[in-house]
């Protein structure tokens, strides 16, 4: 070790991607979601590219409304939504894109509605099997990791509802193993106080 050195870098989170948006000082909303291996590293990149107008033309809105900013005297804000496996961070960023963007929040990433419910899906290990995406109140066409079929709106998918046969299929085991536990019990207390159940 160097002595009087600052800090460690901890290599072991290296591996890691974050999510992050990009905020309105003053209105406090988010305008752009994005992934980056180095937020800071990211926002100067952001910073230099709108103040000398480096950007492709994909990213013209962005860069916009980022200059807008600062020439006002202010800069937009960062912050992490979110830190994910390297691997699964275009999956991730296109998920929180869409819970943003269905939240209300003016989000100017390009609009790939149809990609980020795709994205959302296979976050839960399942698939969107439509092909087009109309809006958050359109229902869509899903599939689960045990293979059933069902129809959601994309606002109640992002909003945390997937699977409804699942969730009956978790709530049955539950209440059979409620049962259980009653029978058992019962057994025990009709040997240990056989009088409460005789009117019964
Ligand atoms: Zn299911």
């Amino acid at each position: 070790m160097p002595p009087n050195y600052l800090y460690e870098i901890d290599t072991a989170r290296l591996n890691l991607a974050y999510i992050y948006a990009l905020i309105d000082p003053d209105s406090l909303q988010a305008h752009y979601v994005g992934m980056t291996e180095s937020p800071s590293l990211r926002y100067r990149l952001h910073h230099s590219n709108a103040s000398k107008r480096l950007y492709k033309s994909e990213k013209r809105e962005l860069y916009l409304w980022f200059r807008s900013i600062l020439e006002n005297g202010s800069r937009p804000r960062m912050v992490v939504l979110a830190e994910v496996p390297l691997n699964r961070a275009k999956i991730e960023e296109r998920y929180f894109i869409g819970k943003l963007r269905v939240a209300g929040e003016p989000i100017i990433n390009r609009d790939k509605s149809i990609f980020e419910m795709r994205a959302i899906a296979k976050l839960m290990n399942g698939d969107c099997m439509s092909h087009d995406y109309i809006g958050s109140t359109t229902v869509l066409n899903w599939r689960c990791n045990a293979n059933h079929y069902f129809s959601l709106t994309a606002r109640r998918v992002l909003s945390g509802v997937w699977c409804p046969t699942c969730i009956k299929n978790i709530a049955m085991v539950r209440n059979q193993y409620v049962k259980d536990i009653y029978k058992e019990n019962r057994s025990y207390l009709e040997l240990e106080i056989p009088w409460v159940f005789r009117s019964l």
